[in-house]
């Protein structure tokens, strides 16, 4: 599965009328805490890969996500998989992969036809949308990505706002 995503920096009270306006439905909310983890034989921020434990309402999600596939968005990799959050976490430790920074965050989920919508209400960094199409084949990467920028001109935003930058990364700047 590759997932082709674009983040933009964006004020949720501004995209939510605009979410109303063309009809999109909310799908969830998630209060979720994202613990990344730093592998001891290679350097997943300078690999652009992740390894993460996301916890949600008492469940866990084990992610993979490889390195960006273009210059413009956030396309990569991303496999993912239903874990026990603790045990999990214990085997990483065991084998010396260390934690490299934990994320919190609430989102909320639409859909508006295939696009899921995020808007991420980060701990620490403020407020962010985030599109998403996944998709099974290479080939599909371009138009994808070409259907969330069209999208997000609905909402006055275009290829200049998208983010590259996750947001372990910004809160790790922060911290430092
Ligand atoms: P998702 O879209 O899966 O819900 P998210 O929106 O919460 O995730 P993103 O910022 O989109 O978070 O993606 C997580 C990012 O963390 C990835 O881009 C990954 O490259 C980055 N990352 C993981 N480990 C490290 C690390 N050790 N140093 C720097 N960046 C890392
Ligand atoms: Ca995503
Ligand atoms: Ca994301």
């Amino acid at each position: 599965m590759i997932e082709v995503e674009v983040k933009v920096k964006a004020d949720h009270s501004k995209i939510r009328p605009i979410l109303e306006k063309i009809g999109a439905s909310k799908i969830g909310v998630e209060e979720q805490s994202d613990v990344y983890f730093a592998a001891p034989y290679r350097n997943f921020a300078k690999t652009d890969e992740a390894l993460r434990i996301r916890s949600l309402g008492g469940q866990a999600v084990l992610t993979y996500k490889g390195p960006k596939l273009d210059k413009v968005s956030k396309t990569r990799v991303e496999l993912e998989t239903p874990v026990d959050g603790a045990t999990t976490a214990k085997i990483f430790h065991s084998l010396g992969f260390q934690e490299a920074g934990t994320v919190h965050k609430k989102r909320d989920i639409f859909r508006a036809g295939e696009i899921t919508v995020c808007l991420d209400a980060v701990e620490g960094l403020g407020e962010f949308l985030e599109v998403e199409l996944d998709v099974e084949d290479e080939k599909d990467l371009k138009s994808s990505r070409d259907q969330l920028f069209k999208f997000l001109s609905q909402f006055g935003l275009s290829e200049t706002d998208s983010i590259r930058t996750s947001y372990l990364e910004m809160v790790l700047e922060k911290r430092n």
